[in-house]
């Protein structure tokens, strides 16, 4: 395995911005998984988990970080009955397909989440209410220390929230599916799609969800929305005309425009409605958002 360095991070993110990780490594197995481990405790650096880069914002100046991209038998899919077993890095279209292919259902609902199996756990990410909590069996997390199971409950999973820290790294997982035709499985995932299609800027660069819903009567991008805030720009960055809790890269943005977006919403929306937004994208880095 090879460790590089100065490989940007816009590059493995869906939006797009952010600098240069310090270190870059794609390890293919448990065993090369654990090593990159090891050697970022002995070097002393943070270790960051890409997948698809679907929930992430990194820092323009860049991310003193070992960064890790799962590949290899860490992004396998293997089915055993009604288990589907799939490395850290699988993403969710195809273990999807294969799911499908096996006439397995009970994972449409990640038909229009663009992540792997690993983020999928540690966002618990959701939709059409259900999320990873409701299939996950356990997961196989890595640290420097070496590897073990973890049962959904020793994962803390709530609204798009685990108790995974940095250098927790999902490595496997194993999803509980229950047999469904592979027709009524494709009907109902392209009537989600279309649903996601005629809601969400799904053909532009984007983070996914900006900030949570906040739990009232209005979700995020309502909120945001009814302060007037769509098709605001600051630099290369826009807050989406077709859904106000997306930032959109529409020219050349860099995550610093992204977050002076989210910060001027932020602010809007408590003056306006009194409710504190909390952000759903990770942010890497040392960047984060001042306080309100
Ligand atoms: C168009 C669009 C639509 C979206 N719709 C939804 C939606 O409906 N519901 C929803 O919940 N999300 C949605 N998202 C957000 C995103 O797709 C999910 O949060 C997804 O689960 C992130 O997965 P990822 O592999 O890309 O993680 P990344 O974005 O790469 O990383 C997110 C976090 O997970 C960590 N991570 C990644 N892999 C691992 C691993 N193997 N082990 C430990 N930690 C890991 C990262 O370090 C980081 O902290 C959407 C995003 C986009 C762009």
């Amino acid at each position: 395995m090879r460790i590089e360095g100065d490989v940007p991070l816009g590059r493995l993110t869906t939006i797009g911005t952010g600098g240069p990780a310090r270190a870059h490594a794609r390890p293919r197995s448990i065993a090369e998984l654990e090593e990159a481990l090891r050697f970022a405790e002995v070097e002393g650096l943070e270790v960051v988990v890409v997948g698809l880069g679907s929930n992430m914002l990194a820092a323009d100046d860049g991310v003193d970080a070992l960064v890790l991209r799962l590949e290899g038998e860490l992004a396998a899919i293997e089915i055993r009955d009604d288990l589907l077993v799939a490395g850290g890095g699988a993403t969710n279209a195809v273990c999807l397909h294969r799911a499908r292919a096996r006439g397995l259902g009970g994972f449409e609902f990640a038909c229009a989440i663009p992540g792997t199996a690993g983020g999928g756990v540690r966002m618990n990410a959701g939709a059409y209410d259900r999320d990873w909590a409701d299939v996950l069996v356990r997961a196989l997390v890595a640290t420097g220390e070496g590897s073990r199971w973890v049962a959904p409950g020793e994962l803390g999973l709530s609204y798009r929230h685990s108790k995974l820290r940095r250098g927790e790294v999902v490595a496997r997982v194993e999803y509980h599916l229950e047999p469904r035709s592979p027709h009524e499985i494709k009907q109902t995932v392209k009537e989600l799609v279309a649903r996601r299609k005629a809601t969400q800027p799904t053909n532009r660069r984007t983070f996914g969800s900006v900030f949570k819903n906040p739990g009232g009567e209005l979700g995020a991008g309502q909120l945001i929305e009814h302060c007037g805030l769509k098709g605001l720009r600051i630099g290369g960055a826009v807050i989406s005309r077709k859904h106000a809790n997306f930032i959109e890269n529409a020219d050349g943005a860099t995550s610093g425009d992204c977050i002076a977006l989210m910060v001027e919403a932020r602010r809007r929306v408590r003056e306006q409605f009194g409710v504190e937004l909390k952000r759903e994208v990770v942010l890497v880095g040392g960047i984060e958002l001042p306080p309100i």
